[in-house]
């Protein structure tokens, strides 16, 4: 799969970004997109955060299984 590092739905402006691009398998994917709208608000019908965009895979891999 190929992901969005920094979600699309929380920053649209980087939709055509080539570094915000990664491979990561589907157990990752899911795990990751849990923490996302955890993490960015970007579940639907609640608001997006005002946090920080995280682009350092290796934290959110630390991040994405702390919960
Ligand atoms: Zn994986």
């Amino acid at each position: 799969t190929v992901d969005h590092i920094v979600p699309i739905a929380y920053d649209s402006t980087i939709r055509a970004d080539q570094g915000n691009l990664a491979t990561i398998c589907r157990e990752c994917h899911r795990l990751k997109t849990q923490w996302e709208q955890y993490y960015y608000g970007t579940a639907q019908n609640i608001a997006k955060k005002d946090v920080t965009e995280i682009h350092d895979i290796h934290r959110i891999v630390v991040l994405m299984h702390q919960k």
